[in-house]
């Protein structure tokens, strides 16, 4: 089962990616997590990427673009994947689609979660990373992922492992930015969504991002045949 996951930063897009793939058992293929590991790790790439992260902007595509489509031809992909954050413009999406056809690769799924944009912005500020696992959800605003206290401190409520945040999501500008990319319908995200949902094929899951952490789970879960 091939899946694409759009929603804007703050949607719970990664929380319900995370879940998917714990059901379905296929790999999370996030490209914002490929290049925050990167920058951790201080490699070339992380290097390129952490300037246009930071402020942001899209990492270009000629960097992005083979990056992914590297990643999908990986074994462990072989028999499926849940792709979040790619594609995130017209571009993207229009050689993506053409490298799936040449490889003769079907689209399953496409999940997109619908969020208001002001209401995005203010779950972006809560959000926390585990430094252990990218799929342990955590939010400082939310009952279901709350953080847990230990030793005076917010850890992983999955693993305990200690928790971060990201420098893009506190920042004001950057958060906005990243929103107008999202948003744009004419070559931004909102385009690349567009450009999937009249694809004959794939079955669009569109849901409401505004209920809990569980009903927007319960709604996507039952659209899956
Ligand atoms: P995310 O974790 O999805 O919010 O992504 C964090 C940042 O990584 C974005 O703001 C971009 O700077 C970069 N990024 C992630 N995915 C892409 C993409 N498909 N194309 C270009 N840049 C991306």
């Amino acid at each position: 089962m091939n899946i694409l996951v759009f929603g804007p930063n703050g949607s719970g897009k990664g929380t319900q990616g995370a879940i998917v793939q714990k059901k379905y058992n296929m790999p999370h293929i996030e490209s914002g997590a490929i290049f925050r590991q990167n920058i951790g790790g201080g490699t070339e790439l992380g290097k390129k990427a952490k300037e246009y992260i930071d402020r942001g902007d899209l990492v270009p595509d000629d960097i992005t673009i083979p990056m992914i489509l590297d990643r999908l031809r990986e074994d462990d992909c072989k028999n499926g994947w849940l792709l979040d954050g790619f594609p995130r413009n017209k571009i993207q999406a229009e050689t993506l689609a053409k490298a799936l056809e040449e490889a003769g690769i079907k689209l399953d799924y496409i999940i997109e979660i619908v969020l208001d944009r002001e209401v995005a912005k203010l779950r972006i500020t809560g959000r926390r990373l585990c430094v252990n696992d990218n799929n342990h959800p955590n939010h400082i605003a939310f009952e279901a992922i709350k953080p847990v206290e230990k030793e005076g401190r917010l850890v992983c409520r999955v693993c305990g492992g200690d928790l971060n945040t990201r420098p893009d999501d506190q920042d004001d500008e950057a958060i906005d930015k990243r929103h107008n990319i999202y948003y744009d319908d004419v070559t931004g995200t909102m385009a690349a969504v567009n450009f999937f949902k009249q694809l004959d094929g794939p079955k669009v899951i569109s849901v409401d991002g505004t209920p809990s952490i569980s009903q927007v789970s319960e709604s996507i879960m039952k659209e899956f045949a």
